[in-house]
């Protein structure tokens, strides 16, 4: 039956073949009996198999029509039970928002999802986090170095400080290629993400606080003042911020990211209502 499913590159078919890894991974999602588990790109059921079994109920989201027709086949009964729900669609244009209200409780997302979208999925993830609980994927070692990274090394940079900022991030533990088939030629990590419930750090104005870190680290060579005047925020007066701008931005801890968007938040603010 799975010969009809060749491995299409275009839409990251590495399938995990290694049943130890899979069972791996479900162990340190720690899924209890009344969790709603989401899982992305679900292709063959690799993991979905293990997931039925222990989460109230499962919903797989997958993008490949002839993948979704061979779940609905392997996991009739499931399906039919209620506890899984093929949805044959594109991850990044899912409304995760509207499935946790309809099942009345926080997502517990898991994938082994097709790299060459990790960030798009990170960051649908991030801008969706009231609807998840925790988030966890499989992702290429490097990209997972570069989320968990401290300032100060070359893989501290746009992904880690907003991964940092949005949740915490922790990788659990390497994926040989050899698990995979066809095999990536990449060496592969489970990544978690934890979501909390309300920000944890204070920032005053949350897209200016986007925009600094993606502005700074855009030019990721030159100081901050060099990048920051590009800016373009009307009462931007960069000589009076009390801040050192020689700095470049991976010299800065997350809560020097938040200090300075806020006390540039602070800047435009005033000038733009100055009796205030
Ligand atoms: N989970 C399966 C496993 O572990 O064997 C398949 C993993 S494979 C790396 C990635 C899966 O994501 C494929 O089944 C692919 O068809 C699916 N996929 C690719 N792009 C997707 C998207 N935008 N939304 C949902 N699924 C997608």
């Amino acid at each position: 039956m799975d010969q009809s499913l060749r491995p299409r590159k275009s839409l990251g078919q590495n399938f995990l073949v290694d049943d130890n890894i899979a069972r791996k991974i479900l162990r340190a999602a720690e899924i209890l009996p009344d969790d709603v588990v989401l899982e992305i790109g679900p292709g063959k059921g690799a993991l979905t198999k293990h997931l039925v079994g222990k989460a109230k109920h499962v919903v797989a989201v997958e993008l490949d029509k002839r993948a979704a027709n061979l779940l609905r086949q392997k996991f009739e009964k499931e399906c039919a039970g209620g506890l899984l729900e093929i949805k044959e669609q594109d991850f990044l244009e899912f409304d995760l928002m509207k499935t946790a209200k309809r099942v009345g409780q926080g997502l517990r997302v898991v994938g082994n999802i097709p790299y060459y979208i990790t960030s798009p999925i990170l960051l649908k993830a991030i801008a969706q986090r009231e609807a998840i609980q925790d988030l966890l994927i499989l992702v290429q070692l490097e990209v997972g170095k570069r989320i968990v990274a401290e300032p100060n090394t070359k893989d501290y940079g746009i992904l880690s400080v907003f991964c940092q900022f949005y949740a915490t991030p922790k990788l659990l533990f390497k994926v040989p290629a050899s698990a995979f088939f066809p095999r990536p030629k990449v060496v592969s990590a489970l990544l978690r993400l934890d979501f909390p419930q309300k920000p944890v750090r204070d920032v005053l104005d949350e897209k200016l606080f986007v925009e600094v870190v993606r502005a700074t680290f855009g030019k990721r060579r030159k100081t901050l003042r060099n990048s920051l005047q590009y800016l373009g925020l009307d009462g931007l007066d960069l000589s009076s911020l009390d801040f050192n701008l020689q700095l470049r931005p991976e010299q800065l801890a997350l809560e020097d990211f938040v200090c300075l968007s806020n006390l540039i938040a602070k800047q435009v603010h005033a000038s733009h209502n100055p009796k205030a």
